[in-house]
């Protein structure tokens, strides 16, 4: 719990201190009602709340050290200053410690922290950040922290706060009394302008043109389907590095998009071709392997003649048979995926489950010539050396 205003200065007993409930004393005539199995209401308020202050080394008679009883205190306030209305209340300074602002704990320790800083979507300011601040730096470690939201990327991109990089700019030298003024200004303005800058100008990084391209490739917000600032969290940033262009997007989740039955005719229809150029890459690898591999063979029956040449060329011919052997199980991946595209449409369609499964035993038809390309390649290998 939380005391809500100053009890006890010369036990420190200040308003936002940390406390825990260690017990009470009720009034006779009290009575209670269960409302829940965990939960219990009083028809009467406590006499005396007993509190137990963490740390507290000072004992009060006839109770445990660092345990303070707090009774009831009454306010009365004007409600209505026209009329006068008064409104009086009793209650304890106590309150149970569930949130607070960071205003309230600046200063403290805590063991962790759960941290609401400002949205994505929102306009921050360097108040914004200053919050953010003092909220992650009331622990120890960064693993104390637990994000209850993300936070807007420009958060923390709000520059130091003005008066104290001039305050420092100062003391260092690098800044004359008499220019304190304009730089003030400028600094001031440059702050705004930052924040003057709309989420919707910046430019995003979509992962997928990026590795297409080999090289960071930003896009503006609307080309991620971003139509006003609250939309970044969700088509943007929401995904982190992963995030992608509508235009990759789309391209992604095509097959996808066809609905029912047609899905699972197409799917089939993919998986039986997907099936069919897996086997056709395992052929391919497994008559490249082959090649390769007697191509091998016959270099290193030229080595055996020519000495050291042909033998280098009978490794270069093992090394061609292995590559023969990659495209083999390329082959087979090719097939596999054709039999995860089969298996899809055999959920919407007999048609497509039918076509499918046919794409699976090609894959595994493509899988096997590609290890038959392997081995030949092997032996070609063997041959050389
Ligand atoms: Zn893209």
């Amino acid at each position: 719990m939380r005391l809500t205003e100053t009890v006890d200065r010369r036990r420190s007993l200040y308003r936002g201190r940390r406390v825990t409930l260690h017990g009470w004393t009720l009034p006779e005539d009290n009575e209670f009602q269960e409302i829940s199995s965990t939960e219990w209401v009083c028809s009467k308020k406590p006499l005396v709340l007993y509190l137990q202050v963490p740390g507290a080394q000072w004992q009060i008679s006839g109770l445990d050290v660092g345990v303070y009883p707090l009774t009831p205190r009454s306010r009365t306030w004007i409600v209505n200053k026209v009329t006068g209305c008064a409104a009086r209340r009793t209650g304890f300074f106590v309150t149970p410690d569930f949130a607070c602002t960071s205003h309230a704990v600046q200063g403290d320790t805590l063991e962790a922290v759960w941290a609401s800083p400002k949205r994505p979507g929102l306009r921050t300011n360097l108040q914004d950040m200053v919050t953010a601040y003092v909220i992650f730096s009331r622990v120890r470690s960064g693993g104390a922290i637990k994000l209850l939201n993300a936070f807007a990327p420009k958060l923390f991109q709000s520059g130091p706060p003005v008066g104290a990089s001039m305050l420092l700019k100062k003391l260092r030298g690098e800044l004359l009394e008499e220019d304190i003024e304009e730089a003030f200004k400028t600094a001031e303005e440059q702050q705004e302008s930052r924040h003057e800058k709309d989420l919707l100008d910046d430019i995003y990084i979509c992962q997928a043109c990026t590795e297409s391209a080999g090289t960071r490739r930003g896009k503006a917000a609307r080309d991620f389907g971003v139509r006003k600032p609250a939309d970044v969290w969700n088509c943007i940033l929401k995904d982190g590095f992963w995030t992608k262009c509508s235009e990759c997007k789309l391209n992604i989740s095509k097959p996808q998009r066809t609905a029912g039955n047609a899905t699972g005719q197409f799917g089939g229809r993919r998986g039986a071709a997907g099936g069919e150029r897996g086997r056709e890459f395992g052929e391919l690898g497994a008559a490249r392997g082959r090649m390769l591999g007697e191509r091998g063979a016959a270099h290193g029956a030229l080595g055996k003649n020519f000495g050291g040449m042909g033998a280098a060329s009978g490794v270069r011919g093992a090394a061609s048979g292995a590559v023969g052997a990659a495209s083999g199980v390329l082959g087979a991946a090719a097939g596999a995926v054709g039999a995860a595209s089969g298996a899809v449409g055999a959920a919407f369609g007999v048609l497509g489950a039918a076509s499918g499964v046919l794409g699976a035993s090609s894959g595994v038809v493509g899988a096997a010539s590609g290890l038959l390309g392997a081995t030949h390649g092997a032996l070609g290998a063997a041959s050389g050396v």
